[in-house]
């Protein structure tokens, strides 16, 4: 295990960064690694994910490659692009038992966990992915062998909380969430699984490639 400061979300933006760095050869298709501040007070401000550099950024690549400037074009990419929100999840804590369901909890050491849902108070303020962007998930993860595992974010009406997911499915495009699970998670210190962080990277390299 590993005892940090700000494994929330440093685990998972450091095992973005690290898989698309290690991509060999360019992917089919295009792949970005965004990276986002503000996302526990709303994503807001210019470096949060309610601005519009993310947009602004397509639309700059999409005039460059001769795919024009009008709106239709950058909706239509956005629309057919798919995305791993990459965040922590709540691992189960043995000693704080009574705010998970055991049954819909992520464990310490059973690898990158996909939270097909978040929010309070059940789904509030989710982004709750489509079932068949879920099946396409889990096989890319099946078929390059990567330890995954699914979970909900605390126990209902105990847990819950939000990601940046949601923005990005207001354009249309295929997004779950999915992340370390991390004990004490918002704490000065945190403590994750070395093997899921690595599993965060194997997991995330083959989504890039998909
Ligand atoms: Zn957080």
């Amino acid at each position: 295990m590993l005892l940090g400061y700000g494994h929330d979300d440093r685990s998972c933006s450091y095992s973005s960064l690290r898989a698309q760095l290690a991509l060999s050869e360019p992917p089919a298709r295009t792949a970005l690694t965004i990276l986002v501040d503000k996302e526990e007070i709303g994503s807001v401000g210019a470096t949060g994910m309610q601005s519009r550099f993310f947009e602004n950024v397509v639309a700059e690549l999409l005039a460059l490659t001769g795919h024009g400037d009008g709106t239709l074009a950058l909706r239509r990419c956005l629309m057919g692009s798919n995305m791993l929100s990459s965040d922590v999840s709540a691992g189960f804590d043995p000693s704080f038992a009574s705010a998970f369901e055991p049954k819909n909890s992520a464990y310490l050491g059973r690898g990158l966990t996909f939270n097909k849902y978040t929010g309070a108070r059940g789904k509030a303020g989710s982004n709750d992915a489509d079932a068949e962007y879920m099946a396409r998930i889990r096989a890319c993860m099946d078929a390059h062998d990567v330890a995954w595992q699914t979970a909900e974010l605390g126990k209902v009406d105990q847990g819950g909380g939000g990601t940046i997911a949601y923005i990005l499915a207001g354009y249309g495009i295929h997004v779950i969430d999915c992340g370390v699970p991390v004990l004490s998670m918002h704490a000065p210190w945190e403590v994750i699984s070395k093997a899921d962080l690595y599993e965060a990277y194997r997991g995330y390299q083959a989504f890039l490639t998909m």
